[in-house]
């Protein structure tokens, strides 16, 4: 990807929460429903702050086109917290960047926060990233002003804010110590190490209490302990401002403290968890991203199937024809 996203993140100018020791003040919050991650209840009428829409994503000039998102169908409703999983080159970061509005999208619909992404120029999305999105991107070092202080990157994330210079350092120094980070407050980003510029982009992207938080692979850098408290404070956010949370992850521990997981597979959603069940989703197209399981042993690829209506749903049976004679079914297999 080549958007350079300078100091990514960003917030509400009306979020006036003040974080101490991985908790936010209480009423600053974005969202009418705070805590939980029940998301399937609050669809039926709270507001969704993500859509996606047959999202597509196409990189490089015609002829080496490489697809890396084909079809992303996907609502997100405030308050939620999701983790994005999958595997590497899954789609994962495209889908973000979409999403953070650092990319537009080559077809399909993106909508973040009420706004329309592939109509809106850069400077506002920039605007929007300003205030209602907090962004961290996947290299950690993207996020941050090198040559300012650890406190000064938190400090200039609120400048669109009317928040006197007290109460502006009062957040950067609350949020500094919630990511273990307060002893480091006065050195240059730009000399911390991978793990502490991944803390300092999430307290940056937190400075301002935004509506969605947007974070790639945010603990990849931390230890487990570590981890732990960059996950309290994601969840503070979510609890205390209602802040709506997207996360790529391959760690288990963070997919499993928020809730819902989103699997992206080949460019498209392959299945959702929510509180520890998997589900397979069904597309826009009608298509469905079968678990590895079922390929390797009931259904391989290539295999012919008949999708039959039953009284508890759709039963898959397997169906093999015979050879030399493509009407004839040898066999038919419950799978
Ligand atoms: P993930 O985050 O799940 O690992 P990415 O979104 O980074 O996946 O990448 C998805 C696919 O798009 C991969 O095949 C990757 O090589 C390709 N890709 C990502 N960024 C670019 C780019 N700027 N130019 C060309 N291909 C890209
Ligand atoms: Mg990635």
């Amino acid at each position: 990807m080549t958007t350079t996203a300078g100091s990514a993140g960003g917030g509400s100018a009306a979020g006036g929460g003040s974080a101490a020791g991985g908790s936010f003040a209480a009423g600053a919050g974005h969202g009418a429903d705070h805590g939980g991650h029940g998301a399937a209840e609050r669809d039926a009428n709270g507001a969704v702050v993500v859509r996606c829409e047959g999202l597509v994503q196409v990189y490089g000039a015609p002829g080496e086109e490489i697809t890396a998102l084909r079809g992303v169908d996907l609502a997100v409703a405030e308050g939620d917290t999701v983790a994005l999983l999958g595997p590497s080159g899954a789609g994962k970061s495209t889908l973000l960047w979409l999403l953070a509005g650092l990319l537009r999208p080559t077809a399909g619909l993106v909508e973040v926060c009420g706004r329309r992404l592939g109509e809106l120029t850069g400077r506002s999305a920039a605007g929007m990233r300003l205030r209602d999105v907090g962004v961290v991107l996947q290299n950690p070092g993207r996020n941050l002003l090198h040559n300012e202080t650890a406190l000064g990157n938190v400090l200039f994330a609120q400048a669109p804010t009317r928040r006197s210079r007290a109460v502006k350092r009062r957040r950067a120094v609350g949020l500094l110590d919630a990511v273990g980070l307060g002893p480091a407050g006065r050195r240059p980003a730009g000399r911390l190490s991978g793990g502490e510029q991944q803390r300092l982009a999430l307290a940056v992207a937190l400075a301002n209490g935004p509506r969605l938080l947007l974070a790639d692979e945010p603990t990849s850098q931390l230890d487990h302990e570590t981890a732990g408290t960059v996950v309290d404070l994601i969840r503070a956010a979510n609890e205390d401002l209602g802040t709506t949370v997207v996360v790529v992850t391959h760690d288990p521990d963070v997919g499993s403290a928020l809730g819902r997981t989103v699997t992206i597979r080949d460019g498209r959603v392959g299945a959702e968890g929510h509180q520890g069940e998997d589900y397979l989703v069904v597309s826009r197209d009608g298509s469905v991203q079968l678990p590895d399981e079922i390929l390797q042993s009931s259904l391989p690829p290539g295999s012919l199937a008949r999708a039959v209506p039953t009284a508890e749903g759709v039963e898959l049976r397997r169906v093999d024809l015979e050879r030399g004679s493509p009407g004839g079914e040898l066999g038919r297999r419950r799978t």
